[in-house]
């Protein structure tokens, strides 16, 4: 207990993670309320629990402009093609590719262990953040030995580390984040970044780029029920960093196909304590402050099934004591809900990169407990 007070003391004493101007600080103090948002999870009571999931996620899915996605792709026959598996190490990898909506092709990979007829395997999907080629990195492609290492050292491979811990596996190229799935940007004019270029299509199309997304994504999961052989429905896992840890909660939220969620450095509140603005613009819902609640309410969308944040103390693009806020705020939704096992958050000890000794082993704890 002292311990706890200790470390709550020394994060109430931590500068803010930016420091506004005057003005600004009033102005966005005053703009930012979480306390007044409508749909927070702090105040549910447990009988009203599972009535208060079923208005925060019918809300989060009209904010992400899923409805406007649906219809503008109504008519439209998903279909998938694929190509050649080609053998590898203990694994066979084969790209697969499909069009979510008309003219739109998604192509992603799936890795399947050799041995994976031999009983029901988990089903791990590993979503990419922003970086054009690191879908491909996921699953162990490398444009070059430079690329290679880079990836390395910031144990961005979580698609081979799950085929070699014997889950089938699907590595997406997200859109708007990988080069082959992003609207060009001509002349600039969204400052030549891919992703800031699809929300502002998105936002202007009654879309969000969050929710093609998990639109695309949830197309992929489709397919995988209705045609991968073998596979143990009960274990499903979601994970990414960064951009793809936002989509993970997101995702996993919304499709309660997914049974255990693992973002990495990533989830934490929408805002500072001062109203910093944490994620890149691509992961922006308009109006989900004022009309749903924070980022941590969207988390606890995923209780009871069983979710790991991990976060990097050295992180430069999240504040600790903003991201321990956060956290606390789910467990407390986990702990009412009587199921404060199924959450986790733990810190590594360096940046913004996967921290494949900290989740894995909770993932897979928390797989032999689905199972008993
Ligand atoms: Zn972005």
């Amino acid at each position: 207990m002292v311990l706890l007070l200790l470390s709550q003391l020394a994060i109430a004493q931590t500068p803010p993670f930016v420091k506004f101007n005057d003005r600004d600080s009033e102005y966005l103090r005053r703009i930012h309320r979480p306390d007044r948002a409508p749909l927070k999870s702090d105040k549910v009571s447990p009988g009203r629990w599972t009535r208060w999931q079923r208005q925060a996620r019918s809300k989060l899915e009209e904010l992400l402009g899923l409805a406007q996605i649906a219809e503008d792709c109504r008519g439209h026959q998903v279909t998938v093609g694929m190509s050649v598996a080609k053998k590898e190490n203990g694994f066979t990898r084969q790209l697969h590719v499909i069009e979510t909506e008309p003219g739109i092709q998604i192509p992603f990979w799936v890795l399947k262990p050799d041995d994976y007829q031999v009983s029901p395997r988990p089903l791990a999907i590993c979503a990419q953040g922003h970086g054009g080629n690191s879908w491909n990195n996921y699953a162990g492609i490398f444009h070059s030995e430079d690329e290679k290492e880079k990836a390395d050292a910031r144990k961005a491979t979580p698609g081979l580390e799950a085929v070699k811990r014997g889950y089938v596996t699907i590595v997406p190229a997200v859109r708007g984040l990988a080069t082959v799935a992003s609207i060009a940007d001509p002349k600039g004019r969204h400052g030549d970044q891919p992703c800031r270029a699809q929300l502002v299509h998105c936002l202007l199309a009654g879309r969000t780029a969050i929710g093609e997304r998990v639109w695309d994504c949830q197309r992929i999961l489709d397919w995988a029920f209705a045609t991968l052989e073998n596979i143990d429905r009960r274990r499903i896992l979601f994970t990414g960093n960064s951009g793809g840890g936002v989509l993970t909660v997101y995702m996993a939220a919304l499709d309660r196909r997914i049974t255990v969620a693992a973002p990495s450095c990533s989830f934490t509140s929408y805002t500072s304590s001062t109203g910093f603005v944490f994620h890149c613009d691509c992961c922006l819902i308009p109006r989900v402050q004022s009309e749903l609640g924070d980022l941590s309410d969207i988390g606890a969308l995923i209780a009871p099934r069983y979710l790991i944040a991990v976060h990097g103390k050295q992180d430069s693009l999240h504040h600790l004591p903003d991201v321990e806020n956060a956290m606390q705020r789910v467990q407390k939704v986990y702990q009412k809900t009587g199921v404060a096992g199924h959450f986790s958050y733990r810190w590594g000890d360096a940046g913004h990169k996967f921290y494949p000794e900290l989740m894995w082993p909770w993932i897979e704890r928390s797989f032999e407990e689905i199972q008993k």
